[in-house]
């Protein structure tokens, strides 16, 4: 039985316009027993629903912020940078994703791009926007692969499933978060702020978005590669 391959969205660079992806997320596939191919930057909607049908499943990677008219708000000054070609092909592959029943993969930006695509809306900063006034620290300065602040984890989830506890600690670089949750998703792990740091989509094959970097926590501790098996064994066909 040949390795189920998994696509991965790329990052792009306006500045050397140069498409590339960061260390640790095809790693982490290959590592979980999956095949992972860079999809190319293209907002071409027949070349992606061809992509898609060669694919098994779908990894959104992290990145930048999404435009918030994307979401039916105004971009407000403490909204960052924006990738307008990544938001056009990723929006359209997380919806087809989600409503084709094929496994998706949402890290950071691609947690926020799966709400996205399906009516929710984002933060577009926490720090300015969020209500609690005991946030933790959602930037961190630690090492990258080190878990700053704790998360409590739904039962009956996927990232419990996972985690194989209810409490976990995670890494954490984002200043966006999920606001208003799309309908048709689950809130699966909150950081003690209150914060939306996991959300499945409920009767799917496998739509998990996670607001942490598990692909720069796997090489330390094995227990943040199960997320990527869990992904590739639902993307066995
Ligand atoms: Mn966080």
């Amino acid at each position: 039985m040949g390795k189920p391959l998994i696509g991965v969205t790329p990052w792009y660079d306006y500045s050397k316009n140069i498409t590339y992806i960061k260390p640790g997320y095809c790693e982490g596939i290959i590592e979980a027993g999956g095949m992972p191919v860079l999809l190319p930057l293209t907002a071409n909607e027949d070349i992606l629903t061809c992509l898609m049908d060669e694919i098994d499943g779908l990894l959104l990677s992290g990145g930048p912020d999404v435009d918030a008219r994307l979401y039916g708000e105004q971009n407000l000054p403490f909204n960052g940078e924006i990738s307008p070609h990544r938001d056009k092909m990723e929006m359209f592959l997380a919806k087809k994703a989600i409503l084709d029943n094929k496994p998706l993969l949402g890290i950071c930006r691609g947690m926020q791009v799966m709400n996205a695509a399906m009516g929710g809306t984002l933060f577009q900063d926490i720090y300015s926007q969020s209500k609690s006034n005991s946030l933790v620290k959602h930037s961190q300065d630690a090492p990258k692969w080190y878990p700053t602040h704790d998360i409590h984890i739904e039962k009956d989830s996927r990232v419990a499933a996972s985690f194989g506890k209810h409490y976990a600690g995670v890494n954490s670089f984002h200043h966006q978060a999920v606001k208003d949750v799309a309908e048709g998703f689950k809130v699966t792990a909150m950081s003690v702020d209150g914060i939306i740091e996991a959300v499945e989509y409920e009767d799917h094959i496998f739509a998990v978005g996670v607001q942490w970097h598990p692909e720069l926590m796997w090489q330390e501790n094995g227990i943040y590669l199960k997320l990527f098996i869990d992904f590739v064994c639902s993307c066995v066909k």
